[in-house]
């Protein structure tokens, strides 16, 4: 099964589509805005050491200095037993000093970037530290055995006299050698590159980006199913092949520029695909459907069948509707980035075969996902519960906020419901004020159900308040939204 990967790049967003047989498997969306600082090394200039606060300003380039403290400089004596005093800032640094720095905190408002010299390099699985020399594990890879067998296997790949150390992250839960192997290469060479960088250029220089979506593409998303990789932007297209040539030289041949009129996200269905993705209906080719809720604590995907269920293959079509949900769960899944806790309520099955062979079908679908899952078995009230590792925001957190006129819950007050809101609050205000008149001002929806079917009452408060009352339509509010105003 072949794979093709579509990139879409513009100033402001990158976007990855991952696309099997003509079906969006996964969408990934990078915003330039909110691309940090943090983690981009720069070659920096000191600019004046305060030896009373034990730090030091350094420019990077930025338009204000960047602030460094002596906690944050890697000390090669630090690791000295028994622990030796600190050396004061002062003697380890010097005004107009070239210094290899590494952002640690973004900088916010007036303040400046706060820098360390210790220095960190991201990769898949692994993170690099040039300056030590061990080999540290994530707390989150809790098992010992498996943490015993990742360090031995980090360990066969790095030669005595290569300097380095590595932290291994949890996504190296079942990384194979080789990819091990591709990821120790990629941070050696990125090293390798700052050092060469740091060298040549004049300080405040930029030495290392983390890298972008798209370069995370070729890094991490490539694997021997992959047919194409196709970008639609001819300066990036170019960027990539830079990048390939010096870390992944293997996947040239399939790097493309897509050169087409048609949007390449149009020319896939991909827009509508992520229009889809967005919402909670999914409707499955049996006729049934999916409902998916993401909710801050889990999701929960209801599965449904059509409307009509012939009586006499009641089972099978249950089966038939929930087997193929199966697909369409997993495949939801990753399209969404769904993370952390799910429960999916199947149709219920009596038949024990059933559900034996749909708990198999939903293992062999998630099988694709490159994010770890665990399933658990139906339970008493015949839910399966999962979890997926939580890796990225999801799609839905990344594209939308929670609907202003709903705050999220997913419903809003009927007009009715609010017109009598209105009314409520007309006889509270007219206990309190005595005006000369009484102005709503309300979504045209509400005023619209005012002047119709909701007159007689609007009319009847009036005159039992024997206050003229005005109506006003503010097109912005929406259809929760309203205020009565004492004229
Ligand atoms: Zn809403």
């Amino acid at each position: 099964m072949s794979e093709d990967i579509l990139v879409n790049v513009t100033p402001q967003e990158t976007r990855v589509a991952l696309v099997l047989q003509g079906a969006v498997q996964e969408l990934h969306v990078e915003r330039t805005l909110s691309r940090g600082m943090a983690g981009n090394i720069y070659l920096g200039k000191v600019v004046r050491v305060l030896p009373g606060m034990q730090s030091a300003f350094v420019d990077i380039g930025l338009e204000r200095a960047a602030f460094l403290h002596v906690a944050d400089i890697w000390d090669a004596r630090s690791n000295e037993s028994p622990p030796s005093s600190p050396t004061p800032i002062e003697r380890m640094l010097y005004d107009g000093q070239s210094v290899t720095v590494q952002v640690i905190k973004d900088p916010i408002g007036t303040k400046g970037a706060r820098l360390s010299t210790q220095i960190s390099i991201a990769g898949r699985m692994l993170v690099y530290l040039p300056q030590e020399s061990h080999i540290g594990i994530s707390q989150r890879i809790e098992n010992e055995v498996e943490r015993e067998i990742l360090r031995e296997k980090v360990q066969k790949l790095i030669l005595p006299e290569e300097k380095g150390g590595f932290i291994i992250r949890t996504m190296a839960e079942d990384a194979s050698d080789a990819d091990l192997q591709s990821d120790v290469e990629y941070l050696r060479k990125t090293w390798a590159n700052i050092l060469q960088q740091a060298k040549t250029k004049p300080a405040p220089a930029l030495l290392y980006q983390d890298l972008d979506l798209a370069q995370r593409v070729m890094r991490d998303f490539v694997n021997d199913e992959t047919a194409s990789i196709q970008v639609d932007s001819r300066e990036n297209y170019l960027k990539l092949q830079q990048f390939a040539e010096l870390y992944t030289p293997s996947l040239l041949p399939k790097l493309a520029h897509y050169p087409g009129e048609r949007p390449l996200f149009d020319l896939y269905g991909v827009e509508e695909e992520i229009q889809r993705a967005l919402g909670r209906r999914v409707d499955l080719k049996s006729g049934g459907y999916l409902i998916v809720d993401q909710t801050e604590a889990m999701t929960t995907i209801d599965v449904n069948t059509g409307s009509f269920v012939n009586g006499r293959n009641f089972d099978d079509t249950i089966f038939k509707t929930n087997l193929e949900a199966s697909h369409a769960i997993a495949r939801q899944l990753r399209l969404r980035n769904l993370g952390g806790i799910m429960i999916l309520d199947f149709i219920d099955m009596e038949n024990a075969e059933h559900k034996s062979a749909v708990l198999n079908e939903l293992n062999r679908a998630l099988a694709r996902d490159r994010t770890k899952v665990s399933v658990s078995g139906f339970s008493a009230l015949g839910l399966v519960e999962m979890t997926r590792k939580r890796t990225r925001e999801s799609l839905a957190h990344i594209l939308c906020e929670p609907c202003p006129a709903c705050s999220g819950k997913g419903q809003v007050k009927t007009a009715r419901t609010i017109c009598y809101e209105i009314l409520r609050e007309l006889t509270r205000e007219a206990k309190q004020f005595n005006p000369r008149e009484f102005r709503i001002l309300a979504s045209q929806v509400v005023i619209d159900m005012f002047l119709e079917e909701e007159s007689q009452h609007l009319a009847m408060l009036g005159a039992f308040l024997g206050k003229p009352i005005s109506l006003q339509v503010e097109t912005v509010y929406h259809q929760e939204q309203y205020d009565v105003i004492l004229m």
